[in-house]
């Protein structure tokens, strides 16, 4: 989503959002009507981002994102959440949603 977000988009180059939570969590994926593994990404400012890692679907704030009318859009999605999931897996996930949590 993120690597894909400045097409179209006129205005200063800015680099790819840095996530300030990425996680993997199981849960139901309505695509697949069974419960998959997601690469749950929050950003400041964009929100969520969820790609469910066996059908490649993708869903923010808004629900399913749009599909990309490409070939292998599936599979590139699958390998662009594991990308940023390796990435961004190391930040730590304390603020992400407990406040008042230690
Ligand atoms: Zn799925």
């Amino acid at each position: 989503m993120t690597e894909t977000a400045q097409i179209g988009v006129g205005w200063v180059h800015v680099h790819a959002p840095r996530p300030d939570s990425v996680v993997l969590r199981r849960v139901h994926c309505p695509t697949c009507e069974r419960r998959r593994f997601f690469v749950v990404s929050h950003t400041p400012w964009y929100g969520i981002n969820e790609t469910c890692l066996w059908c490649g679907e993708r869903f923010d704030d808004e629900g399913r994102a749009e599909r990309p009318f490409e070939r292998g859009w599936r599979k590139r999605s699958i390998e662009s959440a594991r990308r940023h999931y390796r990435r961004y897996r190391t930040l730590p996930e304390t603020h992400s949603s407990t406040p008042g949590g230690a």
